[in-house]
């Protein structure tokens, strides 16, 4: 009898889910109420991805992407979660912009930008008009291939502080630059302009910790400190390759077990999922090399800062923007040595069941990995310290004794996000559009292998990644339902 930490696994499942990000986690819980035999596999001890948080001394709790995501997560949670955490997702209305070029409060919402374009930037109302009419129609399958820079240019040409003001809050978002398709931009940015944006209420902890008891309601097998190595897959006989289980490691003991699955839904970055888990040998040398030439998206740097209980800050925006470059640039917003970063503000009723009220800022900006990974031990500390002071400089404008109320500072860096959640380059944003195809595509090489999670920018943050989660869970019960034959799904 097996006495290890993997112990309580079942030897074989319909679905084995590898990761329990919001696209995982969703992914899970759509196929459990489907009536399959669902496990599902975390690396780490905590579950909820990049949408996870973590706890310090002094009572601090903070999240890590908690910072604004679309109106429609409150459609997608009542449907494919439950009515009560849907019921607690709440606006953010206070999002400020503050940089050389302009200095702007808005509820971030088409009839405040409506009014912003026209008041502040002097563009015509029935220009601002033509141009979020033509985002609405902006669709995938249209193939267009014309790049961010391109759309504003027709729209508002020559108006590089109106390219800021709609590109900037877009690639802290989703990692997106000028250079992108369009559609990238489009689709994120018509998401937030439906109604703004919103926040769980509650914190990440309370939420995972919801969403946890949902799966098990439903009958999914959690297993933490999981690590998956290997699916393994076999031929029919006519050659193609289908999944049949896998390879787990505990994270715990070193054990590692054998589980035999019809299925497996990666959460894991895609192009780990292809040319480590399933191996470039098992494919076709297309889909390997189109693999290959996915790029994957920008990485992340954040501090987080929490205050003292029994202290407090004013309120200076929930969100804010900030900037020291004279223009906004892609590259600018990924340098090293930045001057842009967000400061998300978390007041007391984040989490208004908190005995003491508490206050937390954690200040993000988006980075390279080779950058990072590159840097010898000295340097890394060296730069993860200036990170910290830079963040402080940037908030002491606005709240000038904020060094007094913080008793808990960090600095997390891309090889933190590597780290923890195994992305290649420590992505923050899964893949570059390309990704989306690779990861569609995916089961038509190895049946009964489906991804689901950050690709193509599209289907990142949490609104994309856990409808991403919902539509592959539904190719996944297509395909079980088919008895787990291997004809290409999808
Ligand atoms: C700093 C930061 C701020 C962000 N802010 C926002 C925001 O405000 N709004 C928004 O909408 N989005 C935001 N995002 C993006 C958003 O958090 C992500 O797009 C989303 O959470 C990703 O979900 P996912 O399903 O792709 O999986 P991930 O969260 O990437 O999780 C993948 C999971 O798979 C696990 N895993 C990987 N490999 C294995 C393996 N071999 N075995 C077992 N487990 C494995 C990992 O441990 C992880 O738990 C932010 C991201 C970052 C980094």
């Amino acid at each position: 009898m097996t006495n290890h930490s993997l112990a309580g696994i079942q030897s074989q499942y319909d679905v084995v889910v590898i990761g329990s990000g919001l696209a995982g986690l969703t992914g899970a819980n759509c196929l459990a109420k489907l009536g399959h035999r669902v496990l599902l596999l975390e690396h780490h001890y905590q579950l909820g991805g990049l949408a996870t948080y973590f706890k310090r001394p002094g009572g601090h709790i903070f999240d890590i992407s908690l910072h604004g995501f679309p109106h429609g997560m409150i459609k997608s949670c009542r449907k494919y979660w439950s009515r009560e955490i849907a019921d607690a997702i709440r606006q953010l209305k206070d999002v400020r912009f503050l940089n050389p070029e302009f200095q702007i409060q808005t509820t971030f919402d088409r009839q405040d930008f409506t009014r912003i374009l026209n008041e502040t930037f002097k563009v015509p109302a029935s220009q601002v008009e033509a141009f979020f009419e033509h985002l609405r129609q902006m669709n995938y399958y249209d193939n267009d291939t014309r790049t961010t820079r391109e759309l504003f240019e027709e729209f508002f040409p020559g108006r590089t502080d109106i390219h800021r003001l709609l590109i900037e809050p877009i690639a802290y978002a989703n990692g997106s630059t000028m250079d992108d398709p369009a559609i990238t931009f489009g689709i994120v940015f018509s998401n937030f302009m439906s109604k703004g944006v919103f926040i769980f209420q509650g914190g990440t902890d309370v939420l995972i910790a919801k969403m946890t008891a949902e799966l098990k309601a439903n009958g999914v097998d959690i297993q933490r400190n999981c690590l998956v190595e290997k699916v393994y897959l076999e031929k029919d006989p006519d050659g193609r390759p289908h999944v049949r289980g896998l390879r787990v490691r505990s994270r715990r003991d070193g054990s590692e077990r054998e589980i035999a699955c019809k299925a497996v839904l990666s959460n894991a970055n895609i192009k780990n999922t292809i040319l480590n888990l399933v191996g470039e040998e098992n494919i076709p040398a297309s889909f390997a090399t189109e693999t290959k030439a996915v790029r994957v998206n920008t990485s992340s740097a954040q501090v987080y800062m929490g205050i003292r209980e029994g202290d407090s800050i004013p309120h200076i925006g929930d969100l804010v923007f900030t900037s020291g470059a004279q223009k906004f640039s892609s590259q600018e917003l990924i340098d090293l040595n930045t001057t842009s970063r967000t400061y998300s503000v978390y007041y007391p009723d984040t989490r208004p069941h908190t005995k003491a009220p508490r206050y937390a800022i954690v200040t993000s900006i988006n980075q390279q990995w080779d950058k990072w990974n590159s840097m010898n031990a000295e340097d890394y500390a060296a730069n993860k310290t200036r990170l910290i002071e830079e963040s402080f400089m940037g908030l002491e404008k606005y709240i000038p004794d904020i060094r007094k109320k913080v008793d808990w500072v960090e600095a997390a860096t891309p090889r933190t996000v590597e780290r923890y959640v195994k992305h290649w380059e420590g992505a923050s944003f899964g893949t570059k559009f390309e990704g989306l195809k690779v990861s569609m595509e995916l089961p038509d090489h190895v049946a009964g292998l489906y991804h689901a999670g950050s690709v193509g920018i599209i289907m990142s943050g949490w609104l994309g990644t856990i409808n991403y989660g919902v539509i592959v869970s539904a190719k996944i019960d297509a395909f079980l339902r088919g008895h787990g034959q291997t004809f290409p799904v999808g």
